[in-house]
């Protein structure tokens, strides 16, 4: 090995050294556990956990709540004839959706209970 990859390799300890200090939030000689350090250094995952910041996790758990709380279809409905908002499901025979061992799932259609438009 050359003298230049020597010294190379020597400054790339340091490197090492000072990162494991930072990640730890204090010099490695004060770490408790010596063994962890030198078997194996923090696994990726953890390191990449402890790197978000409490608000952001909150935010996370928000958009994946807002995700989840879609409104209903069927609230949404309007009739476009007399603008009634209250409607019978029923099934349109006329459409078969799927058909599978002669059960046969037919399309939805939506009945509206003041004016019986059906849409
Ligand atoms: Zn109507």
């Amino acid at each position: 090995m050359s003298e230049f990859e020597q010294k190379v390799l020597k400054l790339l300890e340091d490197i090492n050294g000072k990162l494991d200090s930072l990640l730890k939030g204090g010099p490695a000689a004060s770490s408790p556990s010596p063994a962890i350090s030198s078997s194996a250094p923090t696994p990726a995952a953890t390191s990449e956990i402890s790197r978000l910041k409490p608000s952001e996790l909150v935010e996370k758990q928000k958009e994946e709540e807002r995700l989840e709380e879609k409104p209903p279809v069927e609230g949404r409905r309007v009739c476009p004839e007399c603008s009634g908002t209250a409607f019978n499901t029923v099934e349109d025979k006329s459409q078969v959706l799927h058909q599978m061992g002669g059960v046969k799932i037919y399309a939805k259609k939506y009945v509206c209970r003041s004016c019986g438009y059906e849409m």
